[in-house]
């Protein structure tokens, strides 16, 4: 069966839900389809994660985000989501990934995992959390080999290589060796990212200095065996003892979901799909693009701050033709 609508969101981080309170004020029929959890991406974040932005800087719609300190936390922030979308009763279909995204004449045909429907727009806010960027090292594929952190208890009294040194990567380190595990970090480049909270960065350089944590730079695995990992350091390739590796190396958006909608994206290193940056239209007419999505391979640039202006952008934009 097929269900006409006048908008369509597909994925339900922050910047989704924040264009669908712009639907429902201005009064448009719309759905949000999200693959996994509401704030699927948030939920699968570092359980004890802090955001580097204050919460008034995160919130949507100027909806308050309250929080027990000025940067909040992941189950704050989850819980502040939840409550937007559960008190202004937005319309989201959870668990229902989709996977196809054509336009036939002026409509949109979309297809998910349980159904199909036909919409005047379309906005993709599906964000980059889903595809690791891999180490393409033999033994990558190991079980105990993840691109996800969680929580530190499992690494208690092992030795564990955390690759990057990104936030990820050094709250990872830093949590880890608090509880316990023997952590060697190896790092691509010469130096702790640059980007890494400042609040937080000299507690990772001092745990380096004084051996705490142990680091090596211009370094990279070359191959994961089941007890050990061999590095290769600027000076010679060693092989140290090893239970777990977490390779925080940032993750990339679904460019051929883009492309099978028919988006282009740029033809070089930093694969930024099209779009007008006054009204966040892509190349093909009625079809948007929201949220991080936008960055291509520069996940840095957009985040929740600079990106939840995104909705309203589209909304203005829509006024004009829906
Ligand atoms: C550890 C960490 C800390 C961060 N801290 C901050 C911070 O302090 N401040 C800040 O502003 N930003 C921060 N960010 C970035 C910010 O969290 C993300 O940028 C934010 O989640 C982006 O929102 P989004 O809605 O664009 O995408 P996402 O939140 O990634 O949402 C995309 C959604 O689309 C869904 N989806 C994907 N494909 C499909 C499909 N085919 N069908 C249906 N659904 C689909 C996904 O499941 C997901 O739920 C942080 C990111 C990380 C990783």
């Amino acid at each position: 069966m097929k269900n006409e609508l006048d908008v369509i969101i597909i994925g339900a981080g922050p910047i989704g839900i924040a264009c669908a309170l712009e639907c429902k004020k201005n009064g448009w029929h719309y759905l949000v389809l999200e693959k996994g959890a509401l704030t699927n991406s948030i939920f699968n974040y570092p359980k004890n994660m802090t955001f580097f932005s204050t919460s008034e800087k995160i919130e949507i719609d100027d909806i308050p985000f309250i929080s027990n300190k000025p940067k909040p936390n992941r189950d704050e922030a989850l819980e502040y989501y939840r409550r937007v979308v559960t008190s202004n009763k937005l319309n989201f279909h959870l668990y229902e990934k989709v996977k196809t995204v054509t336009k036939n004449e002026d409509l949109f045909h979309v297809v998910s995992e349980k159904n199909e429907y036909i919409a005047k727009k379309v906005i993709v806010s599906t964000g980059f959390y889903d595809i690791p960027q891999l180490l393409n090292v033999e033994g990558e594929n190991l079980p105990k080999v993840t691109h996800y952190y969680k929580e530190a208890h499992k690494y208690a009294l092992q030795d564990v290589i955390i690759v990057g040194a990104s936030n990820s990567s050094v709250d990872a380190a830093l949590e880890i060796w608090r509880k316990g595990g023997n952590v060697t970090m190896v790092i691509r480049g010469e130096s702790i990212g640059e980007r890494v909270k400042y609040w937080v960065r000299p507690d990772i350089i001092n745990r380096i200095n004084e051996g705490s944590i142990k680091a090596y730079f211009n370094s990279e695995i070359i191959k994961i065996n089941e007890f050990s990992v061999d590095i290769k350091t600027p000076t010679k390739n060693i092989n140290i003892l090893n239970d777990y590796v977490v390779a925080l190396t940032g993750y990339l958006p679904d460019f051929n979901f883009l492309k099978s909608m028919g988006i282009s994206i740029s033809n070089d290193d930093k694969e930024i799909p099209t779009y007008n940056p006054d009204t966040m239209e892509s190349n093909i007419d009625g079809l948007y693009l929201a949220g991080v999505i936008c960055g291509g391979n520069e996940t840095h640039k957009w985040f929740i701050e600079n990106s939840r202006i995104h909705a309203k952008m589209i909304a203005n934009h829509l006024k004009e033709t829906i």
